[in-house]
């Protein structure tokens, strides 16, 4: 539905200019929800905003359904208001002075299609039904709390029935509670009305909660795609284990000998570890441990563990909720640990930690 080769685009600035996209590809399917996750700076609105037909890209082309909007080296340029998407920004852009049925009528009776004044009303009635905002069109628009704010500027997105919907941020200017429930609401509006929808968020739970496909963007460029399953699970890399969920991160150096069950050991500071190491890594070098915290074994009973265990003091304790979230020191090394709040430990415990060798993910360097 969405295709997206090779695009790129700079900025000049004071300072020289700034490579802001660096050739980035992906393609989003019909109906899912797909979504630019990476840090603050790394590109992700001035994708969507290419996307959107609001900035001009160096090169590279875009194709929304059998349509090439932006491609030729720059010679097709499809305006925005001819792509067929809506678009809803993280400031809600409401118009102060309207009311909610004139914001969320302003692109029908303002825009490039206008349409007559019944339909205007059916159709405004219609998109604030679909946002649960029904009862509100005569509320002057600052009125509203943030929530009911951004329901307007969704309703408004979705005013002209686009096929693509392309949402920035949309979340992050309200609070942690609404936030949980609003991204739950998105995806399943976006789901009933079989919209194809590309969702920008520097929150990796915000991506994990509601996408189909998550595609990390770092320094420009789209580092791994995958299911939120897939990135959480099997991150392509550092930066991505990194930035999506917690991870222990350890620089170990390979030895020389392989296990029978084709695992081979790596020196830590903590001790010896047995994991799965790739075949082209040789003995000798270093190579980065990567284990969330939810897969370490935290055990208050002291004898009796094989391989992979080491004994480590707890240090801290957070009590989230069904979960506890803990540091362990082993050895020279701080370890994090979740697991579930019905085993009681404390600070000062002593503790074994178990590493399952299946949960070790290996970096070559
Ligand atoms: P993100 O949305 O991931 O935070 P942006 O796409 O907004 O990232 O920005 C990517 C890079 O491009 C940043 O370094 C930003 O400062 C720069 N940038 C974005 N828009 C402009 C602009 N209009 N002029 C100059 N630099 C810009
Ligand atoms: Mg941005």
């Amino acid at each position: 539905m969405i295709q997206v080769k090779q695009l790129q685009k700079s900025f000049s600035t004071e300072d020289g200019g700034v490579q802001a996209v660096r050739g980035v590809d992906f393609e989003v399917e019909k109906g899912e929800i797909f979504t630019l996750l990476g840090p603050s700076g790394c590109g992700k609105t001035t994708i969507l905003r290419s996307i959107a037909g609001l900035e001009r890209p160096d090169d590279g082309e875009l194709v929304i359904g059998e349509k090439v909007v932006f491609g030729d080296r720059g010679r097709i340029m499809v305006p925005a208001h001819l792509r067929g998407v809506g678009m809803v920004f993280q400031s809600y852009a409401i118009w102060p002075h309207l009311t909610v049925f004139q914001n969320v009528a302003f692109p029908l009776v303002y825009g490039s299609f206008t349409v007559p004044k019944s339909e205007v009303k059916r159709r405004v009635r219609q998109a604030l039904d679909l946002v649960q905002l029904q009862g509100l069109e005569d509320r002057p628009a600052p009125l509203l709390s943030g929530g009911q704010q951004q329901r307007i500027a969704l309703a408004r997105a979705l005013i002209y029935q686009p096929k693509v919907l392309l949402l920035d941020e949309p979340l992050s200017n309200l609070d942690a509670k609404l936030r949980t429930e609003m991204r739950l609401e998105i995806r399943a509006l976006a789901k009933k009305l079989k919209m194809t929808t590309i969702y920008v968020t520097h929150d990796q739970e915000e991506a994990l909660v509601l996408s189909d496909r998550i595609a990390v963007v770092f320094q420009g460029k789209i580092v791994q795609v995958g299911s939120p399953r897939e990135i959480y699970v099997e991150p392509s890399n550092t930066f991505v284990a990194g930035f999506v969920g917690e991870a222990n991160l350890l620089e170990v150096r390979v030895e020389a000998d392989t296990l029978e069950n084709g695992s081979r050991t790596v020196s830590s500071p903590m001790g010896s570890i047995a994991c799965s190491v790739p075949g082209h890594v040789r003995s000798g070098e270093m190579v980065t441990l990567m284990f969330r915290p939810d897969s370490l074994n935290i055990c208050k009973d002291l004898v009796g563990h094989g391989c992979n265990s080491f004994p480590g003091r707890v240090e801290q304790v957070a009590f989230v909720g069904s979960r506890l979230k803990c540091e362990i020191q082993v050895g020279s090394t701080v370890l994090l640990g979740e697991i579930s709040s019905s085993v009681e430990i404390k600070q000062g415990d002593e503790v074994i930690v178990e590493i399952p060798s299946n949960r070790v993910r290996v970096f070559a360097q």
